[in-house]
């Protein structure tokens, strides 16, 4: 097998039938065989019933992978990258938001230059709003300062790459998952390509703005121990800050006199210094929680359902 196509599925049943034509078309006489690698990652809508029509027929070498419930994206493309088989592995959308034809040209791209291992594709024109955009902005900006590896802002995970990057990221078995991190954090020599994100074909994102926001934490969290830095830092600085004011109220005192009428002070000042230590306890929280989490050693994802090709059926 040339190429493994991996396609997280959430709730895309009007679009896995399409994705497969839109593949098939890219790839007629490009002279090397190529399967797609369905992830349903535990649809409400009709998706597992779609994929297992495009199973049954086989116009391509198809695979199905289906979750108990919905484990999110990043769980679908490692569950994809499990069952690839193909030499060079592509990650992609069920939306044609990214069309299957760049595959092939990322394809090409490794064919000619032995020396990248991956081709990611990043957007050239985003169709996003402001806030968003700045918000993405900021948080690179941020986890970038603060974090071991360097994340590119613009890649997607619209990308291609030889089996052994593949190899690469199977071995991070982390239960938190964040591919950008992990791309960075594996290396290998990288091409970029720009391209334009198409509309939708159908159904809407399923991005929220408290999903992103999830994600982002889950990127500075992962990739970094700056937070906790962080913490002691603010410890520290509040600290000396209660030293300076006290030395002020002591001196008030010994030599003007001046009885404190304190009341407001010391209300926000219990208030400040607690909101302090709750956020540092949070910061600490989270990685608690991580190590609690990957403690458990709990899977990355439960299939109910793999749907593979057989031995004797057509391709
Ligand atoms: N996706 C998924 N699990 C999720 C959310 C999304 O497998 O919990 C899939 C989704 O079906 C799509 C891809 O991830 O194929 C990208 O999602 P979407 O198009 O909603 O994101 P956007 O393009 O808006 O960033
Ligand atoms: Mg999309």
């Amino acid at each position: 097998m040339k190429l493994s196509l991996i396609v997280p599925c959430f709730n895309e049943a009007e679009n896995v039938q399409l994705f497969q034509e839109e593949t098939i078309k890219a790839f007629q006489g490009c002279g090397y065989s190529f399967e797609i690698i369905f992830v349903d990652d535990g649809s409400s809508d009709a998706t597992l019933h779609n994929l297992r029509k495009l199973y049954e027929q086989q116009r391509c070498p198809v695979k199905v992978v289906s979750f108990s419930r919905n484990f999110g994206k990043e769980a679908g493309l490692y569950a994809g990258l499990q069952y690839a088989q193909g030499d060079y592995i592509s990650l992609i959308d069920a939306d044609l938001q990214q069309r299957p034809e760049i595959v092939r040209e990322m394809v090409d791209f490794l064919e000619n230059n032995a020396e990248y291992d991956v081709v990611a594709a990043y957007q050239d024109r985003r169709r996003e709003g402001k806030i968003l955009s700045l918000f993405k902005k900021t948080f690179y900006q941020v986890i970038n300062k603060m974090s071991d590896v360097t994340l590119q802002p613009e890649a997607s995970d619209f990308r291609t790459f030889r089996k052994s990057v593949r190899d690469s990221i199977l071995k991070l078995g982390e239960y938190h998952r964040f591919s950008k991190g992990i791309f960075a954090w594996v290396g290998y020599k990288t091409h970029y390509i720009p391209y334009t994100a198409c509309q939708r074909a159908f159904g809407t994102t399923k991005w929220s703005f408290r999903k992103l926001l999830n994600y982002a934490i889950e990127g500075i969290i992962g990739y970094s121990t700056a937070p906790l830095r962080l913490s002691t830092w603010l410890g520290g600085l509040t600290g000396i800050a209660a030293v300076l004011y006290l030395i002020a109220v002591v001196l008030q005192k010994l030599i003007w006199g001046i009885d404190v009428p304190g009341y407001a002070t010391i209300i926000v000042l219990i208030l400040f210094f607690g909101s302090v230590q709750l956020f540092c306890i949070g910061i600490i929280g989270e990685y608690v929680g991580r190590i609690f989490e990957q403690s458990k050693q709990r899977p990355i994802y439960i299939a109910k359902e793999v749907l593979l090709p057989q031995e004797g059926k057509k391709p």
